[in-house]
């Protein structure tokens, strides 16, 4: 957070906010939060430190010279402190949270109370296996739902998000391929694909090609059978993909990628769409990630760590890193070696240091026990429907330029053609969509539709939000049609801070506090 976007002075509004000012700065009771160092003082501690006893010591040197600075407040103050800036934090506990591409759904209470239990809480990742059999039978489990539910052949638990899968996944390709001394070099990636695909693939020292999309927001068939050739190591494919869509051509991809040597890698962090309905290994694929967080509910995005377990083919399972569980005579034990014996023959190594985020295991596996198969099959069935309606209840004043080639999956995506003349811009629209107390879509991506609105609703919510939501964007729609765009560009209004320079933010910055001028010199 910049400092610029903060009121001066106590009772200062904001340049471009129409409010009468208060004395203090807040807000009803939004209440202004300064940082923890404006507001501590060094004297001050929610402990109180007995004197350290004479003793001699022993840091040689090290020994640190000046106050270590840290901003010192009463528990009190600092309780509030956090509390007060979780109020200005926005979160699915509290409303409708649309972001297209991340699965914001409502994370059952049943999963907290389950990840809490003693024996999965707090027990530690190096004590001796006997004394931690449920939690190996758990992360067993949660295999075995995973592979069935995927139809693949092996899975590897430890990666700790969707991105840390993609990077799982291309590593076992580019182990299987040194394997059989094959040199391929080239992956293909839809140009609507997520970032972190053509990412992970340079990360792992391919040269990545974009592959285009038809007109149908699909990927263009012709175009990646005409590409494929000795040189190409694999392809990597989001299905359902990030326009929205399935990408009904998977298999026939699969095939030909197959016959000229290559593999297939499927971005699976949509699988919240078709969990239960259609198992990837049916599709031909070799490697897909899912984001546990995403498809199973744990909490993500500042809530909480990801996780993102890797499904394999039996082509690739050799090569799929250790450790995993393994049963035996209904003792569970983990497999931390190579072993010629056993599955993965030829890891390609480890992920991480222990065995993945146990926390998401069992709340991942407590959604899966609690919905059962038939539930997993409602939540795809009822994610793609919410879309669907807010696709349709849209379609007529925003612009869905997909909308005709059939139903969405489980999001709904628009561009910025119905601003066209109107002055205003998809960042306005979301902008003014935060004074109306909703989070934004997710926008500008995917790349390949001019201005895109993603939304994606997620099966949690009730007709009666969607209805508010479908309300709330079709009244801005109105307003930017009759002139109201000079509005919308001062928009929010009512938040704790209007529109931050995020792009400074991300590019340069500031992580080090630095007291005031005014206070530097006072201290020289
Ligand atoms: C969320 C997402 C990812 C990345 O997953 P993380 O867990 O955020 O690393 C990759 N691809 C797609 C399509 C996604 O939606």
């Amino acid at each position: 957070m910049t400092r610029e976007g903060r009121p001066t002075s106590p009772g200062g509004a904001a340049p471009g906010r129409p409010h009468a000012p208060t004395f203090t700065g807040n807000r009803a009771l939004a209440l202004e939060e300064p940082l923890l160092f404006e507001a501590g003082r060094l004297e001050t501690s929610g402990v109180d430190f007995e004197a350290v006893p004479a003793h001699e010591s022993r840091l040689g040197g090290l020994a640190r010279k000046a106050p270590i600075g840290l901003p010192g407040l009463a528990e009190g103050e600092c309780v509030r402190h956090f509390t007060r800036l979780s109020r200005q934090n926005y979160a699915i506990d509290m409303g409708l949270f649309p972001l297209g591409s991340c699965t914001m759904k409502h994370n059952p209470r049943l999963n907290e109370k389950m990840a809490r239990l003693p024996g999965f809480a707090d027990i530690h990742p190096l004590q001796p296996q006997d004394t931690v059999q449920g939690a190996l039978e758990l992360m067993h489990r949660l295999q075995d739902w995973l592979l069935k539910l995927t139809g693949m052949a092996a899975v590897a638990m430890s990666p700790k998000a969707g991105a840390h899968g993609e990077l799982c996944g291309m590593l076992a390709i580019r182990a299987a391929l040194d394997a059989r001394g094959d040199a391929r070099k080239v992956v293909l990636v839809p140009e609507s694909a997520h970032g972190t695909n053509p990412a992970t693939a340079a990360f792992c020292g391919f040269a990545v090609e974009s592959i285009p999309a038809n007109i149908r927001g699909r990927v263009d068939l012709e175009a990646l059978l005409a590409r494929l050739g000795p040189d190409v190591a694999a392809v990597m494919i989001t299905n359902p993909n990030t326009c929205g869509l399935f990408e009904p051509d998977m298999k026939a991809i699969a095939d030909a990628v197959h016959a000229a040597g290559g593999f297939v890698y499927c971005d699976g962090a949509n699988f919240n769409a078709i969990v239960g309905r259609v198992r990837p290994g049916d599709l031909g694929i070799d490697a897909m990630h899912i984001n546990l967080h995403k498809t199973f509910s744990t909490p993500h995005g500042g809530g909480g760590p990801g996780s993102g377990p890797v499904v394999f083919s039996a082509a690739l399972a050799p090569f799929a890193p250790l450790p995993f569980v393994e049963e035996e005579a209904g003792h569970l034990f983990l497999v931390e070696e190579e072993n010629a014996a056993a599955h993965h023959a030829s890891a390609f190594g480890r992920m991480v240091a222990f065995h993945g985020q146990m926390g998401m295991f069992v709340r991942a596996l407590a959604y899966m026990m609690s919905h059962g198969a038939d539930g997993l099959r409602q939540v795809a069935e009822d994610a793609v429907l919410n879309a669907n309606y807010v696709l349709r209840r849209l379609e007529d004043v925003l612009s869905a330029p997909y909308a005709a080639t059939g139903p969405c999956m489980h999001e709904a995506l628009f561009s910025d053609a119905f601003l066209d003349g109107t002055g205003a811009t998809t960042l306005d629209f979301a902008k003014a969509l935060i004074d109306e107390g909703f989070h934004p879509m997710t926008v500008y991506f995917p790349l390949v539709v001019h201005g895109a609105m993603l939304v994606e609703p997620t099966e949690t919510e009730s007709r009666a939000r969607l209805d508010q939501f479908v309300g709330a964007m079709r009244a801005l729609a109105a307003r930017a049609r009759e002139g109201g765009a000079g509005a919308m560009k001062a928009a929010p209004i009512h938040a704790p801070r209007a529109r931050l320079d995020e792009t400074r933010a991300a590019r340069t910055p500031i992580l080090v506090w630095q007291p005031p001028a005014a206070d530097r010199l006072a201290a020289e």
